[in-house]
């Protein structure tokens, strides 16, 4: 029998002058399937302001899966890769051994502002691999009782994302076009998150608005969902990783070395590769407490 759902908030955070809902990690979960980092932003106003502006930045031994609700983000990184990002697309950057990248609202940026930051875990058989760029602006799409369900990542409910990862995942925004009440299937063998980025639902009963964070544990075969009009909701999961990560700022690595490597290496100009784009400063990592790693490892 699976167990009962667990609803957790948010804690506020920034993101250069962005506030964002960190909804993962917890303290208690660091990785739901391989997704260890979710990050909900707006909506918001971003008119005559400069947005979203997120200098070059390094990562190792993730995937981040950017998708916005409304507006649009400029992402420029180290492979030369200069992409505009726009509601319903998804950028899927795959660090790998390294890369750097940065992300802004562009010049005649669109006045709203909303979306999600993801990130997937690299299992240790793929973490070291080559950095990768994918853009994707078509993906499947189908209709629930209600609700338009896009898939972008993995193949829940016959629709395949064509989005390269690396282990069992799921990865679906769930957009209410009317009140709209389904069932919602899930692989029992996939725990599984939902939260709500608009409006307000309720999943088996318990409710969703935006900046609470639904877990569910391996075992549900489906979850009922109800949503109001015009509400959105994220579906994440995955087969449970199996493996401990030691997340630190923008790196995911195993062991402290890990971590402390990818931090020099930043500082000295190496691995990462230089962003395109114009002279912008890079973000320097912030210290390392190299006893501190240990101990959280
Ligand atoms: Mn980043």
């Amino acid at each position: 029998m699976a167990a009962s759902p667990e609803l957790t908030g948010a804690r506020e955070a920034k993101v250069g002058d962005i506030a964002v809902r960190r909804l993962l990690p917890l303290r208690h979960r660091r990785t739901v399937g391989a997704w260890c980092f979710v990050d909900h932003y707006g909506p918001m106003s971003v008119d005559g302001v400069a947005g979203m502006q997120v200098p070059p930045h390094p990562h190792i031994g993730l995937q981040t899966v950017t998708w916005l609700l409304d507006g649009d983000v400029l992402h420029r990184d180290s492979l030369g890769t200069e992409q505009m990002i726009r509601p319903g697309q998804l950028n899927l950057m795959t660090a790998g051994h390294g890369i750097a990248h940065s992300e802004e609202s562009p010049d005649g940026h669109d006045p709203r502002l909303h979306g999600v930051q993801l990130w997937l875990a690299l299992p240790d058989r793929v973490r070291q691999m080559a950095p990768a760029f994918e853009h994707h602006a078509d993906l499947p799409a189908l209709g629930l009782d209600g609700f338009e369900v896009t898939v972008f990542a993995g193949s829940p409910a016959g629709a395949a994302s064509p989005a390269t990862v690396h282990s069992a995942i799921v990865g679906a925004e769930i957009s209410a076009r009317r009140h709209a009440q389904a069932r919602i299937p899930l692989r029992p063998g996939h725990e599984h998150v939902i939260f709500a980025a608009l409006g307000a639902a309720t999943v088996d009963g318990a409710a969703l608005t935006p900046g609470t964070l639904l877990y569910l544990g391996t075992g549900h075969e489906s979850v009922t969902l109800a949503a109001a009009e015009g509400s959105t909701l994220f579906l994440l999961g995955g087969e449970p990783l199996g493996e401990p990560v030691l997340m630190w700022w923008n790196f995911v690595g195993r062991t402290p070395d890990d971590i402390v490597e990818a931090a020099q290496d930043w500082g000295r100009g190496l691995r990462f590769g230089k962003v395109a784009g114009p002279e912008w400063e890079p973000l320097p990592a912030p210290p390392v407490d190299a006893a501190m790693l240990k101990r959280r490892r």
